[in-house]
């Protein structure tokens, strides 16, 4: 028999989620991850009293009521609103693209002012119907914008020509002929106060779980724990790789804990967007708890190539890799023990409301 009847793979927000509610309605689950850790990559480690993000800046937003009720019900989130600063050699410029982007950029006052400036700038450019980022921002922003702000970070982040990376990945930018700051269009936005490690844990409350524990190290042993596994790894590596390797970009940190300093940027996120800075942004911890502690701790974050080993971060949802990832979707699909969820079993760029509606779904289809 069973000792029980769910073994969740990853105690990353997907797999927290399929447990809580799994767990909610009567079922044994037994949550295993490799890492020494809960949390996945929304893990808060708390350093100096500051909870700092170990794997990036994390910020909650949806549009989705339900979705924000549900994450609300563990933890109380605060009313940080995004508002990263871009600083291109030494100059700082408002994100994401806004009237005070534009302001700082061509000194103009008005909408019709940057109306007028980018149509300018779209038509001089001559695109038509845009096939690639460096098409589409400057369709959206114009040139000035795009050398300035887009071109030198984007390479530095995806390690790739603009010119060689899909249109979508700046669609995810808003742009407004507001002065407005904010850089996601969401009704709801904040931050659990006391970090994303609290949301976790009281998601994961009365439920058993094993840090340290690597699903591989004895898949069949642990197939034979429970009747249904969630798995939310690399699907690729759950098929031994057999089609070959999926690709991801990887990011890595050099955090620093400055003594005596209170404040360093006085934001959250200032975002390095020429390239001889070589890391991409500088996250500062405590602002997205509008902390006051007499220290303070910051990461710089650098992007890098990844390769088998690494942490994966981002997939690269390239046409090689879209239809490697459908391979391996297929073999997913004739497995009748095991489902597959959550950001690298998906191979999806999913940000964490999408991976919680995602699994809000799973448990009602189960
Ligand atoms: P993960 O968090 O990756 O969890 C999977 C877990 O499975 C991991 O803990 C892993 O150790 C474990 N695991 C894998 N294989 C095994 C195995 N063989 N055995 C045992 N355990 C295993 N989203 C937002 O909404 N807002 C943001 O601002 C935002 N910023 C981001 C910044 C960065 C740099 C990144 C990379 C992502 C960001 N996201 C953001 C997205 C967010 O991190 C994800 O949507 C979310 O963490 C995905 O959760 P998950 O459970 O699917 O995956
Ligand atoms: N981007 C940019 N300059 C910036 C911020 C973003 O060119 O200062 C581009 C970059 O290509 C990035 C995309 O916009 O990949 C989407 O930005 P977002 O902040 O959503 O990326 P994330 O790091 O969250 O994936």
């Amino acid at each position: 028999m069973n000792m029980y009847d769910y073994l969740i793979v990853g105690a990353g927000l997907f797999g927290s989620t399929v447990s809580h509610i799994l767990t909610q309605h009567g079922k044994r689950c037994l949550v295993i991850d490799k890492r020494p850790h809960i949390g996945g990559n929304i893990y808060t480690e708390s350093i100096n009293d500051i909870n700092v993000h170990k794997y990036g800046a994390h910020i909650f937003h949806t549009n989705d009521k339900h979705v924000w009720e549900y994450v609300n019900s563990f933890v109380e989130f605060n009313r940080y609103t995004n508002s990263p600063v871009a600083n291109y050699k030494g100059k700082l410029y408002n994100l994401p693209f806004n009237m005070n982007t534009f302001y700082q950029m061509w000194g103009i006052t008005t909408p019709e002012e940057a109306m007028r400036k980018i149509e300018q700038q779209r038509k001089e450019a001559g695109i038509v119907d845009p096939q690639n980022l460096e098409e589409q921002a400057i369709s959206l922003i114009g040139r000035d914008i795009y050398y300035t702000l887009i071109k030198e970070y984007t390479e530095k982040q995806w390690g790739r020509k603009a010119t060689e990376l899909p249109a979508f990945i700046i669609k995810r930018l808003p742009v407004r002929f507001t002065f407005d700051n904010n850089y996601f269009n969401d009704t709801y936005q904040g931050v659990p106060i006391g970090g994303y490690t609290k949301l976790i844990k009281e998601m994961l409350k009365g439920i058993e779980v094993q840090l340290n524990t690597d699903y591989f190290s004895d898949r069949k042993y642990f197939d034979s724990t429970a009747e249904k596994v969630v798995y939310t790894g690399e699907i690729d590596k759950f098929f031994n790789y057999c089609y070959g390797h999926l690709e991801y970009r990887t990011v890595s940190f050099e955090t620093e804990v400055l003594k005596g300093t209170e404040n360093y940027q006085g934001n959250a996120v200032v975002n390095y967007t020429d390239a001889e800075t070589l890391y991409t942004r500088i996250i500062e911890h405590k602002h997205f708890e509008f902390g006051t502690q007499p220290d303070t701790v910051i990461s710089k974050e650098y992007s890098k190539e990844w390769k088998p080993g690494d942490e994966p971060y981002y997939p690269v949802n390239d046409d090689r890799n879209c239809a490697l990832y459908k391979l391996y979707k297929k073999l997913a699909d004739e497995q009748s023990k095991v489902i597959f969820g959550g950001r690298l079993a998906e191979y999806k760029y999913y940000d964490m409301h999408q991976v919680i509606a995602s699994a809000l779904n799973l448990t009602k289809t189960i």
